[in-house]
């Protein structure tokens, strides 16, 4: 007879990718354990996708205050921010969140083992001191945000410190471009903070397809955003004014009332003992899996950000659910397709991606391809006295344009991305994307109307 500590199917990490493989284990009858130290719902829901996007409606609601005028609202213009009300808000909200977790997993009966887990060996792990057995182990201990070892680097905090702060800093310096960094600093700029960006790289979001990245930074600046591309930080250092980053090249820039670090993120699997079970861990914490999300041990299995592969919520989720269906529902070959998956940055303004980069597809496919862009002030600025930009490039491969990319920035392209990446995946041309009648008056329409290629 099996303990009552021994399970079908054990997750590590009640996140994205841990509650998404319990519930669909537990909807095919298994008995399923979830272990977490922390809250149910991960990094997405405590310290990442959630907290960011409502500040992000938020700073939307700033924006928009400031063009109310222009189609004859009497608003304040500026006025301040309440940002205890808005992050008590914003707490109640995550809470109802961690609360239905609560409740969803009790429902389904999913056990939550609170507690950090290590392995024992490759059957077992160890939580509290206390032995867990399980058939399938599937780690889904997700990531954390990396800090540079450079002096002074305690002087800043991380964006998990960013959501939990309780005033907003006046003067902000936030090291590192990629999505975290411009989306914190584009929000802390609507609320009014003053805002520096700097990173290594001569360019923020620099994998995205440079019209994306030309175009944000472009509109960064003319919000008054000061970016220093590129800029190496050699320390940081307090002085009597605030903070002080000191670069490489011996230059300084502020003193900053708050330094966030936005450098990257890297995987939480340094203190699950996966040598006692043999689970091969890269030097850089990832673990590798093959496309069925299996480690070199069989019945370990890594999913979400730990395995190094498009760190992204529904990609976690993805995997975990492919990942039950797998073990648990018949389909053998069942796997997660990690080609074309859309992303969106919820910067000012927000961009969204799917596919090949122009460069990308160049490579891909040398002289064959065919880029299709164009560039607007939508008509939500109609009335405006300023506009921000709106730009959009389809890229297209071989003789009958299949489009492989699709890139947008620009006012609503956060929800637009949706349908237009159901339509790359599904592999249509630039053609039928024509034969497609357009909804006016949008600024999505440009994609199905673009007519001249670039020479
Ligand atoms: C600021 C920010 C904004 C983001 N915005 C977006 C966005 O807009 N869209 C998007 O798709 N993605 C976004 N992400 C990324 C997204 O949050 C992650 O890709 C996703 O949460 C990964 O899921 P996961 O299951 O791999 O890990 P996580 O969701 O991080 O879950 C891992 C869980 O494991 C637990 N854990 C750690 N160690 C142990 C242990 N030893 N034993 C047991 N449990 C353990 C942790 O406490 C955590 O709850 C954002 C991330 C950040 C930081």
């Amino acid at each position: 007879m099996q303990s009552s500590t021994h399970y079908d199917l054990i997750a590590l990490g009640g996140g994205s990718g841990g509650l998404a493989v319990a519930e669909k284990a537990a909807q095919y009858g298994k008995r399923v354990a979830v272990v977490e130290p922390f809250k149910l719902g991960g990094t997405c829901v405590n310290n990442g996708c959630v907290p960011k996007k409502v500040m992000w409606f938020a700073a939307n609601l700033a924006h928009a205050i400031e063009d109310a005028p222009h189609f004859g609202f009497d608003v304040t213009v500026g006025g301040p921010l309440d940002w205890k009300k808005l992050i008590e808000g914003r707490r109640r909200y995550i809470g109802r969140i961690n609360n239905y977790w609560d409740g969803y997993a009790r429902d389904m009966g999913i056990e939550v083992i609170p507690g950090e887990a290590r392995f024992a060996d490759a059957r077992s792990i160890e939580v509290n001191g206390v032995r867990y057995t399980a058939d399938h182990i599937v780690i889904a201990t997700g990531g954390r945000p990396f800090v540079p070892p450079v002096p002074g680097a305690e002087l800043g905090m991380t964006s998990d410190g960013f959501f939990a702060l309780e005033e907003r800093p006046q003067r902000v310096a936030v090291i590192g471009g990629g999505y975290i960094g411009v989306e914190l600093a584009g929000v802390l700029r609507a609320f009014g903070s003053e805002v520096t960006v700097l990173d290594m790289v001569d360019r923020v979001i620099a994998p995205f397809d440079t019209l994306l990245s030309d175009t944000l930074m472009d509109e960064m600046r003319k919000q008054g955003i000061a970016l220093h591309l590129p800029f190496r930080v050699q320390r940081l250092e307090r002085t009597g004014e605030g903070i002080v980053i000191h670069g490489e090249a011996g230059e300084a820039l502020g003193a900053f009332e708050g330094v966030i670090w936005a450098a990257g993120r890297v995987p939480n699997t340094d203190r699950l003992a996966l040598e006692l079970a043999g689970v091969e861990r890269l030097r850089n914490g990832v673990v590798p899996t093959d496309a069925y999300q299996n480690t070199n041990v069989p019945g370990i299995y890594a999913i979400g950000d730990i395995t190094g592969r498009a760190p992204l919520t529904p990609v976690a989720i993805a995997a975990g659910r492919r990942l039950a269906d797998r073990l648990f529902g018949g389909m053998s070959t069942r796997k997660m397709d990690y080609d074309t998956i859309p992303t969106v940055v919820f910067a000012h303004p927000p961009l969204g991606t799917v596919g090949l980069t122009e460069a990308q597809a160049r490579e891909q496919y040398g002289a064959q391809v065919r880029i299709y862009e164009t560039s607007f002030t939508p008509m939500r600025y109609a009335l405006s006295s300023h506009g921000v930009k709106t730009a959009m490039k389809l890229v297209c491969a071989g003789e009958d344009e299949k489009v492989v990319g699709v890139h947008i920035i620009g006012d609503g392209a956060d929800e637009m991305l949706q349908g237009f990446a159901v339509a790359v995946k599904a592999g249509l041309t630039k053609a039928q994307f024509d034969d497609t009648v357009a909804i006016h008056p949008t600024s999505s329409e440009e994609l199905v109307t673009l007519k001249t290629p670039n020479p």
